[in-house]
């Protein structure tokens, strides 16, 4: 049975002064012990225990530290600035008392149960699952980030069973929408990358200022903050989607973006825009926030090579001219071209788009025509079918 592991981030609650520096503490001392274990030999690594290193941590952490210097990870590493603290998952427990969670584990004080924050509804299911046992546990690392501390948890969940289904949701990614969601006939649903424009216009500007005055490490922060506020988008976009998805009962089908920075080409101002560049855009990370989102509700991500869809008329399927937000089809069909491109997707079946029709668009990608078709001008009148009505 497919199986989705994820991590959620757990904040501890209200911790208390000693607590924050028995953390600090831990972490340091863990950071020491794996810098000292891989200033060893890996031949003499191997064969260090919990009983030879010299360490206040508790054994089970110890233990840890130990097969992290000598994992396929670990192994790279010349030197930790940080390793923070894992505790593997058979060390640590989750538990409820009245309303709070807490998890309790080996600490440098022995073990230690902590109160965790479950702030979201669909934390808490995950951690119920936990306690009755539907779900696995992973390990669990304690991680500073921002002043405060957190459980990182691993958790395994088993899929249901995919819904067997005929319904198909078109998905389109851009940058005037991240993304269009259409079923084959129907409304859609838009989200608007306005915001998003300004906000990574914003980003690239200070970028550049950080840049020219050197400052390497204002910079690198920059990137990190710029990096979480996008994985944030993509995680509210697709948990959306998804939800519409179950709306309609209906599988999600989206376009094969592989290979789409050579073959989408863009004019070399609009690339170097942050707010129109396609490049910089994580719509890989959207993706796998989609599949693994789908998979937990039982339905599934379809990709599909289909370099016609924001080309073709989703009425009668004649390839029609797209001009920024309108589609015009030379039938009279109106169409905005987003929601096209999504209803496409959603009513083309995997063979539609037959072999010979992708080489010649891969053809006329070479030729860096957008709208054109077999040399035709673009705007062009002369339109060729590829599809008559049905
Ligand atoms: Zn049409």
């Amino acid at each position: 049975m497919a199986q989705v592991t994820r991590t959620i981030k757990l904040k501890f609650l209200n911790l208390n002064k000693v607590k924050q520096q028995l953390f600090a503490d831990m972490l340091a001392e863990n950071t020491r012990l794996a810098n000292e274990l891989l200033a060893m030999p890996y031949m003499e690594r191997r064969e260090m225990t919990t009983a030879k290193v010299r360490t206040s941590l508790k054994s089970a952490l110890a233990n840890q530290a130990i097969r992290h210097t000598i994992s396929a990870t670990g192994r790279k590493v010349k030197q930790y600035k940080k390793l923070p603290v894992e505790i593997n998952k058979q060390n640590w427990k989750l538990e409820k008392r009245g309303d709070t969670y807490s998890i309790s584990f080996p600490t440098i004080q022995g073990v230690k149960r902590v109160p965790i924050d479950v702030a979201f509804h669909h934390w808490e299911l995950v951690c119920q699952q936990l306690l009755i046992g539907e779900a696995q546990k992973g390990s669990v690392k304690l991680i500073f980030h921002r002043r405060q501390w957190y459980a990182y948890m691993s958790v395994t969940v088993d899929v249901p069973q995919l819904t067997q289904t005929q319904n198909r949701i078109g998905c389109d990614r851009g940058q005037n929408q991240i993304a269009v969601v259409a079923p084959a006939l129907g409304f859609g649903k838009f989200f608007s990358g306005q915001e998003t424009k300004h906000r990574r216009r914003q980003f690239q500007k200070r970028r550049e200022c950080l840049q020219k005055a050197k400052k390497f490490r204002a910079l690198k922060r920059w990137d990190k903050k710029e990096k979480r506020w996008m994985e944030a988008v993509n995680h509210t976009v697709s948990r959306r989607i998804v939800r519409f998805a179950e709306f309609h009962t209906a599988d999600v089908v989206i376009e094969d973006l592989e290979g789409c920075r050579q073959t989408m080409k863009q004019k070399k101002v609009n690339r170097q825009d942050a707010g129109e560049s396609r490049q910089s855009w994580a719509y890989f990370s959207l993706e796998m926030k989609l599949n693994y989102k789908l998979a937990l509700v039982g339905l599934k991500l379809i990709k599909r090579p289909a370099p016609y869809t924001s080309k073709s008329c989703s009425t009668c399927g004649t390839i029609g001219n797209r001009q920024r937000h309108d589609f015009n089809c030379p039938h009279g069909h109106y169409h905005n071209s987003d929601l096209n491109a999504a209803h496409n997707l959603a009513q083309w079946d995997g063979n539609s788009c037959s072999l010979d029709l992708q080489r010649v668009g891969s053809a006329m990608d070479a030729t860096d025509s957008e709208n054109g078709w077999f040399g035709n001008a673009p705007n062009s009148m002369n339109f060729l079918p590829v599809r008559v009505d049905n």
